[in-house]
């Protein structure tokens, strides 16, 4: 069965469920309509972002 990734645009949670399942809240922040299927190109996209972010404040 296919997998698929998902990451929450609000909490940058990634995760991944089977096709099949379907489900409306973010499993870790709760958030409604925030999950967009992530791919493994954006995923590393993300990470980059996140990591640019934390470095905002200490210049
Ligand atoms: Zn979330």
């Amino acid at each position: 069965m296919a997998r698929i990734n998902y990451v929450c645009t609000k909490c940058k949670y990634k995760f991944s469920r089977s096709q099949e399942t379907a489900f409306k809240l973010c499993p870790y922040c709760g958030a409604q309509g925030s999950i967009g299927v992530d791919t493994q190109d954006s995923a590393s996209r993300i990470l980059n972002e996140v990591s640019g972010y934390d470095r905002m404040g200490e210049d």
